[in-house]
C-alpha cells in the first residue's frame, strides 16, 4: 500500500489526539488516533504491540525487520495541545497556500505523516536491507513525557522498574522487542530539517504560603500570605538574575527560572491567609531537576522570612532532564548528510525547549531530534506545515530506513 504524506497528514490531524491535560470541553487523549494507527500498521503488515502507560492511553511500538542487526528507533508523539482560542478548525486539515492547517499539524503529525509514508515505501518496494526500524508513537508528550519514559523501560537494565507483563500485548511478541535494544534514536519535533543535539531540561512546581485570615479593617490582627507571597517571587527573580550571570552552555545558554501563574485571597475583605505560584525552571543538560530544585527552594528561604507564615513547596510535578550533546554528533551528522543529500541546508542546533529525547537518549542509545515544520508554528492559534517540509522530511526518513546515508 501506498501512502501519500500530504493525505495521511490530513487524516492525522482530522483524529483529534488531545492531550488530556489541554483538553477544556472538546475531545480529551489519544485513543481514537492509537486505534486508527494501529489499523494502518495492519494494512501495512506490520506487526505491532501496545503498551499501556496510563488506562486508555497506550503507545504504539512497531517493527519493520532490517537485513543487518542494527536498530534504528524512531518516535514520535501523539498527543497535541489544546484548541481553544484556535482562529481556524482544528480539525479541518485544510490544504491550501502550500501549508496543512490544524491542531498537530507541525507539533507532530507532520513528522509522524512523515515517518509511516517513508516506511509504507520501503515496505512497497520490497526494501529488505540495511536497519531494523522500530517506530514508537508514545502518548503524553506535552505534559510530562510519560509515554516516552515507559517505552524506554522496556530497554532499561533498572530491575527497580520492571515492565507489568500485562501493560504490553499485541501481534509482536514482548520477548521480540525487548531484545531490539536501539543503536540509535530520531525523536520527531519540527526542526526544519536541522539536527537538534541539545536541548534544555525542565523542572515545575507549585510554591505556598500560608498564613493567618483575619478581618481586612484589621489587617495586623492576621499574618497577610500575598504580601508574603511577593516577598517569594521577587526572591526568585532575584536568582534568576543570579542565574544570568553563569557561563552559558554552548548551545543552550543559560538555567532560567519563571513564576508562570499567581494565585491567592478568598475577598476582597479578608487578609489573604493562602497563596500559591507556580514555578518553571528550565535546566541546562548536565543539570538534574533535584538539585536545581534544592538549590531554589533553599535560596527561597534563605531570602524569605516573615512571622507567622509558613512556605511550603510541593514536591515537582514535572521533570524533564536537558538532552546533552556528548555521544549524538556523529549520529546527527550523519542525519544532516541525508538532508545535504537532497540539496537542503541542515544543521546541528540546541533549543530551548523539551522533547521527549532525554527519556531514551541512553550512553548506548544516540538520540536526536529532527522533523518538518518550525517549533514557531507549534501550539499556534492557526497551526500550520508547509508540505514541501513534509515531503522532503519524507524524503530523508525513507533514505535513512533504507541505510542510504549520502
Ligand atoms: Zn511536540
Amino acid at each position: 500500500m501506498l501512502l501519500k504524506e500530504a493525505d495521511l497528514l490530513k487524516q492525522l490531524i482530522r483524529i483529534p489526539s488531545v492531550n488530556p491535560a489541554f483538553a477544556s470541553d472538546g475531545p480529551a487523549g489519544e485513543a481514537q488516533l492509537t486505534d486508527f494507527l494501529q489499523g494502518l500498521l495492519d494494512e501495512l503488515g506490520v506487526r505491532w504491540l501496545r503498551q499501556t502507560v496510563d488506562p486508555g492511553r497506550d503507545n504504539l511500538v512497531a517493527v519493520l525487520p532490517g537485513s543487518k542487526p542494527e536498530v534504528m528507533l524512531w518516535e514520535v508523539h501523539q498527543d497535541t495541545v489544546g484548541v481553544e482560542g484556535m482562529q481556524i478548525d482544528p480539525f479541518g486539515g485544510e490544504e491550501r497556500e502550500g501549508r496543512i492547517w490544524g491542531r498537530g499539524a507541525c507539533d507532530v503529525k507532520g513528522g509522524m505523516a512523515a515517518m509511516l509514508t517513508a516506511l509504507a515505501r520501503k515496505i512497497a518496494e520490497k526494501q529488505k536491507q540495511e536497519p531494523t526500524i522500530l517506530l514508537a508513537l508514545t502518548v503524553n508528550e506535552e505534559c510530562g513525557f510519560s509515554g516516552a519514559s515507559a517505552l524506554s523501560r522496556l530497554w532499561s537494565k533498572n530491575e527497580e522498574e520492571p515492565i507489568d507483563p500485562k501493560s504490553i500485548a499485541g501481534p509482536l511478541e514482548p520477548e521480540e522487542l525487548l531484545r531490539l535494544r536501539p543503536q540509535k534514536a530520531i525523536v520527531a519535533e519540527p526542526t526544519r530539517l536541522d539536527v537538534v543535539v541539545a536541548h534544555r531540561g525542565v523542572v515545575r512546581w507549585q510554591c505556598h504560603t500560608h498564613g493567618r485570615a483575619a478581618h481586612s479593617s484589621q489587617p495586623g490582627q492576621g499574618h497577610n500570605a500575598i504580601y508574603a507571597m511577593s516577598d517569594v517571587v521577587q526572591a526568585i527573580e532575584d536568582y534568576h538574575q543570579q542565574l544570568h550571570q553563569r557561563e552559558p552552555h554552548p548551545r543552550c545558554g543559560r538555567p532560567t527560572v519563571c513564576v508562570s501563574t499567581i494565585r491567592g485571597g478568598s475577598g476582597a475583605n479578608t487578609v489573604p491567609e493562602h497563596a500559591v505560584i507556580d514555578i518553571d525552571h528550565r535546566l541546562i543538560p548536565g543539570e538534574t531537576s533535584d538539585e536545581a530544585y534544592k538549590q531554589l527552594v533553599a535560596y527561597v528561604s534563605e531570602q524569605v522570612q516573615r512571622e507567622g507564615i509558613k512556605v511550603v513547596h510541593d514536591q515537582s510535578w514535572m521533570n524533564s532532564l536537558g538532552l546533552g550533546d556528548e555521544n549524538n554528533q556523529d549520529w546527527a551528522k550523519q542525519i544532516a548528510s541525508v538532508v545535504h543529500g537532497i540539496d537542503l541546508p541542515s544543521q546541528l542546533i540546541g533549543v530551548p525547549y523539551g522533547t521527549d529525547a532525554p527519556a531514551i537518549m541512553a550512553p548506548d542509545i544516540p538520540t536526536v531530534v529532527f522533523g518538518p515544520g518550525s517549533i514557531d508554528q507549534a501550539h499556534t492559534d492557526d497551526e500550520w506545515l508547509a508540505t514541501d517540509q513534509l515531503t522532503s522530511a519524507t524524503e530523508v526518513f525513507y533514505r535513512l530506513a533504507c541505510g542510504k546515508f549520502r
